[in-house]
């Protein structure tokens, strides 16, 4: 696809990272190396970083009407080029186009709603505090902001954040996951086309060394990070500790109740999407099933059969419900941790291991699986496994499911699924998850909501999109004024 190795975007022009190492990137159905993605070192970061600290004065004037401007023509390029970038997405990501479809969709609606900034980033006025005195809170960009961001959505996570930025006043640098490089180097082009100013958006490819560049950069004030918990918190304390604003969101370990009263019809429908969607590559995936009490015996069978139904490809062919997981590297630590788990007593409801797909033989597959009995505090039960793999128990009553879901250490989604209001109360009221979905297997907050996130999952105070973006990407300065020829005017 591309001969030469991408190139970064700094200052409003594409330019050859200064460094030489390289990644191949990598189709993970087909194995076809699509191109080579550069590790950027601290002097392309360095740049990028000057690019947007010289950008800051003028674009912080621009008015916010204006600022938003840029955002509707991004908005109208992303929709005429969405199925392109779909593609992109399913062939350097895996999933399947229909996924990737619905992903970029994610990413114009937090375009749609950032375009509310004029309204969105308003301050306050209190008059007469005192007699003739009046105090002010206004909101200011915060300077130089960056994002970091995973792979297993390289379209829509980087939206969670920058459209917010900008339209606040800030400028920007991405660094997008390694492993899927390609896509935000197309909607690049689109950002270029819309004539931002010089260096208000910058692209840095890379990994660790530019990750670590930017964590120390002091131009940059304000850190997004998506990805792994582990890595999250060493960003977090990191970018904290260098005097930086974060916001990180680690890894999950979803669970879904099941109770009697569920329709098990449509609940196996909707878990068996969110378990296996994507590969189960979602950090909103189930990747955990409690029922309780007589759910048991019907949802298991059901899920096994759905599971064994779901058709595994390539995620270009239409007929495919779920791609390849990303890398060999990847498909062989699931194989490990279910293999783990069979050793601390699970046993297979269904296998998935060996998936041979005809045609794509060396692509990285694995078919859903299911392990029923998993113990309680096993590797099953409380390790992210970011694969399709679900895991089965069983407990007897509500109150037990809860306090199961409530010991886990990470906490970015908990469903529950039921016919029950007073049943959904409870749960919505007690469960410790920041995304909760009753009847809902992935739980993922559209952009007029901040995507939340508990516990291990989120290190940080204010989330992704809507009104937390606005106030992570601004800082509030409170202005008291006294104009002494009106204070003392007798009336
Ligand atoms: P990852 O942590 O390996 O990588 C994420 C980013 O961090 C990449 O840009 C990568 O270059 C960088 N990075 C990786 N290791 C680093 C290191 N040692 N030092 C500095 N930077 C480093 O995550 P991933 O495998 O790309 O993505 C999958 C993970 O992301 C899963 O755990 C998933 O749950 C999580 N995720 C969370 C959310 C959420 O909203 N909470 C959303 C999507 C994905």
């Amino acid at each position: 696809m591309f001969t030469q190795p991408l190139q970064n975007f700094i200052n409003g022009q594409w330019q050859a990272a200064s460094s030489t190492m390289v990644l191949d990137i990598v189709n993970p159905a087909t194995q076809e190396v699509l191109g080579q993605v550069p590790l950027s070192s601290g002097s392309d970061v360095e740049k990028a970083a000057r690019a947007a600290q010289e950008a800051l004065p003028g674009w912080r004037r621009v008015p916010p009407g204006d600022r938003v401007q840029y955002l509707y023509r991004l908005k109208a390029l992303l929709e005429q080029h969405r199925e392109e970038v779909a593609q992109i997405i399913t062939q350097e990501c895996g999933k399947t186009l229909e996924e990737a479809r619905g992903e970029m969709q994610r990413a114009i609606e937090n375009v749609e709603v950032a375009c509310g900034i004029p309204i969105l980033m308003q301050g306050h006025i209190s008059e007469d505090i005192a007699r003739g005195v009046d105090e002010l809170m206004l909101r200011q960009p915060v300077g130089v902001c960056a994002a970091i961001t995973p792979f297993n959505f390289p379209g829509m996570i980087p939206f969670w954040f920058f459209p917010y930025a900008i339209a606040c006043g800030n400028t920007y640098i991405i660094k997008p996951s390694e492993r899927v490089p390609l896509t935000m180097q197309r909607v690049f082009q689109l950002i270029e086309a819309i004539e931002l100013p010089k260096g208000v958006l910058n692209l840095v490819n890379g990994g660790k060394e530019a990750v670590d560049a930017i964590l120390d950069h002091p131009a940059i004030r304000a850190l997004s990070f998506v990805g792994s918990t582990q890595v999250a918190r060493y960003i977090y304390s990191r970018a904290t500790a260098n005097g930086k604003r974060a916001q990180c969101q680690g890894g999950a370990k979803n669970p879904v109740v099941v109770l009697p009263d569920a329709d098990i019809d449509m609940t196996t429908k909707i878990v068996a999407d969110s378990a296996f969607g994507c590969a189960g590559q979602r950090c909103l995936a189930a990747s955990l099933a409690i029922t309780v009490g007589e759910s048991r015996n019907q949802f298991s069978e059901a899920i096994a059969e759905a599971a064994n139904q779901r058709v595994v490809g390539y995620g270009l062919d239409p007929q495919v419900q779920m791609g390849p997981v990303i890398t060999p590297q990847s498909q062989a630590r699931i194989r490990d941790l279910l293999a783990q788990g069979i050793a601390e007593g699970a046993h297979f409801l269904v296998d998935g291991r060996n998936a041979v797909i005809k045609g794509y033989e060396q692509g990285n597959f694995l078919r859903p699986t299911i392990l029923d009995n998993i113990p309680e505090g096993g590797t099953i039960a409380t390790t992210e496994i970011f694969g399709p793999a679900l895991g089965l128990m069983h407990v007897n009553s509500l109150e037990e499911a809860i306090d199961l879901i409530n010991k886990g250490k990470y906490g970015n989604q908990a469903s529950l699924f039921t016919s029950s209001g007073s049943a959904a109360r409870k749960f919505r009221y007690e469960v410790e998850a920041g995304n909760v979905g009753i009847n809902i297997g992935v739980a993922a907050p559209i952009a007029y909501f901040p995507f939340s996130g508990w516990k291990d999952s989120f290190f940080g105070d204010l989330h992704g999109q809507a009104i937390d973006a606005v106030d992570f990407f601004t800082q509030k300065k409170v202005v008291v004024e006294r104009w002494p020829k009106e204070w003392s005017r007798k009336f």
